[in-house]
């Protein structure tokens, strides 16, 4: 039976309880444990695929094919543990679930209440695949005291009470806010927070404490006496210059110890830190720096492109070069002369996105990158550009483009040498859509196969050619114009094993230009970058030394 550990939010929002939630997995991960993270979030859409980048951040893919908060992220890159669609749930999700269920006449003419159906079914949920790890944990999204997060908190005080003693504990992040006037911490926020806690039944075991100052012992005592907490149990964590500090700063703090201690675990396992102290020692003494532009929609909040960010990070690691990323907005870029805007970056990413917003100045990108033999790396929505700029400036199909544009507008103005999707095989099963399908959950979703062509550049740089990588997209390239655009000299170097769906082009006589259908930086970590990320980094790092 696995032990659980709870984490949940006080204080103000967006204190970093994933981050925290994936550093503890992997603290516990080096004493030797297994791990498994969850995230349990409020909100009532059933999953966060249809909300706007912009709203949420990027959308997280799993596998086997579950859109969820980007937190599943952070919790892959710190643990390597492969997230599934049974890590992610929201009340959208558990209140579809219940309602089927009434529906189907499975409550057996019973009143349905949030207590207990709507709170089994998040006790459910929570104990799938128990037997399997030493240590689950599981984050509640939001902020204690907010309407909508209640059923949680009430689902796993119950929880904590249906399994053996000391099976259980409740990790709760809160902030010190500093005030300059009085050159103070204050701990009061911090106190109703934990009240609040303690009214819905649950009192902490641990107590995580943001602070942009340094938390003096004789507040950590205040703190452990007003809060009901050990006193070794109030963890200070400070600002990080890096995300990936975290693990050896909360080690360095006894965060991992105080929660061994609060399961009675003793003597605790000694951990190996030798990872965590590799990754941060390339983090922190990089011996050169490249930039990297990428031009997408949702460039004003970072969280969108985030697992983006992260692989270049890790190709950065790997090279031992810090990757700066230069934002350039695609459509305001549209109106400004790309020669002037581009000019000067060592490598150029077009990422994901949806919609034809943005996309003319995506396409004069990837144009800009070809002609100038920069670094291109296009990611889904970015291969899908790099197939039309080339369909359009090299095969001579002057009006190519993506019928997911003329869906959009209503009316038909391009040729489509990116169509929409209408059947895929997914293992022994045809999996068919229509354009008037449902939009959650409808897309061509999580991992499939891909078969590389020998000898190509991708086969080169995965050493292989076969692959498994994550998908999230509705339009494909049209196999109907392989011939055309191979003869000008870009590639269709992966396809589905069936050879009816383009993965991956490239172009020869180019230094680094590589467009994939899949996302490639969801499966990177700082421990092991993606093939991909750490090649075109690479490929960076040569750009850098020809200017
Ligand atoms: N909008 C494109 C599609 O659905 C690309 C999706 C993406 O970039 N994730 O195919």
């Amino acid at each position: 039976m696995a032990r659980y550990i709870f984490i949940t939010g006080g204080v103000v929002s967006s204190l970093g309880k994933g981050l925290a939630s994936a550093a503890l997995g992997a603290l516990l991960q080096a004493r030797g444990y297994s791990v498994r993270l969850r995230k349990l979030d409020p909100y009532l859409n059933v999953d966060p695929g249809t909300m706007s980048p912009f709203e949420h951040g990027e959308v997280f893919v799993t596998d086997d094919g579950a859109e969820t908060d980007l937190d599943l992220g952070h919790y892959e890159r710190f643990t390597g543990v492969a997230a599934r669609q049974t890590d992610s749930i929201s009340s959208g999700r558990v209140y579809t679930t219940v309602l089927e269920k009434e529906r189907r006449g499975d409550y057996l003419g019973k009143t349905i209440q949030v207590i207990p159906h709507v709170t089994n079914e998040i006790k459910d949920f929570i104990n799938i695949g128990d037997e399997e790890v030493d240590f689950m944990l599981c984050e509640i999204g939001g902020t204690v005291g907010d309407i909508e997060g209640l059923p949680f908190f009430e689902s796993i005080r119950q929880f904590s009470q249906d399994k053996p003693r000391g099976q259980c504990i409740f990790m709760h992040l809160t902030l010190l806010p500093y005030l300059k006037a009085s050159g103070e911490l204050k701990t009061k926020p911090t106190q109703h927070s934990v009240k609040e806690l303690r009214s819905i039944g649950i009192a902490p075991d641990i107590l995580v404490c943001r602070s942009e100052h340094d938390i003096p012992e004789k507040e950590r005592a205040k703190l452990a006496l007003f809060c009901n907490v050990r006193p070794d149990a109030v963890i200070p964590a400070y600002d990080l210059e890096t995300i990936y500090d975290a693990p050896l700063a909360y080690h360095n703090v006894g965060m991992d110890q105080a929660v061994l201690d609060a399961f009675g675990i003793s003597p605790a396992p000694k951990p190996d830190l030798t990872i965590w102290k590799d990754v941060s020692d390339r983090m922190h003494k990089p011996d050169g720096e490249v930039t990297v532009a990428i031009v997408g929609k949702y460039t004003q909040l970072g969280d969108a492109y985030k697992s983006i960010s992260e692989a270049l990070t890790h190709g950065g690691m790997f090279n031992r070069v810090k990757v700066n990323v230069a934002w350039i907005d695609a459509e305001v870029f549209e109106g400004e002369d790309v020669a002037n805007r581009l000019a000067g970056y060592d490598a150029i990413l077009v990422p994901g996105g949806f919609g034809e917003r943005g996309t003319e100045g995506k396409i004069k990108a990837a144009q800009f990158a070809r002609e100038n033999k920069i670094p291109y790396f296009g990611i889904c929505l970015g291969m899908q550009m790099a197939v039309i700029e080339a369909a359009r400036n090299l095969a001579g199909i002057a009006d190519a483009g993506s019928e997911e544009f003329d869906h959009e507008a209503g009316k038909k103005r391009f040729e489509p040498v990116v169509y929409h999707l209408k059947e895929w095989v997914e293992g022994n099963r045809t999996i068919e859509r229509a354009v008037s399908d449902d939009k959650g959950g409808t897309m061509r979703l999580g991992a499939y196969n891909a078969t590389l062509t020998a000898g190509s550049k991708v086969a080169e740089i995965y050493g292989t050619t076969s692959i498994s990588e994550r998908h999230r997209h509705r339009y494909e390239v049209d196999t109907k114009y392989r011939a055309r655009l191979e003869k000008c000299g870009l590639i269709f170097s992966g396809m589905s094993p069936d050879g009816k769906l383009p993965e991956i082009v490239e172009l020869v006589d180019h230094p680094w230009y590589i467009g994939v259908q899949y996302h490639p930086e969801l499966k990177s970590k700082p421990f092991a970058p993606h093939p991909l990320f750490r090649d075109f980094v690479k490929a960076a790092v040569e750009q850098s030394r020809l200017v």
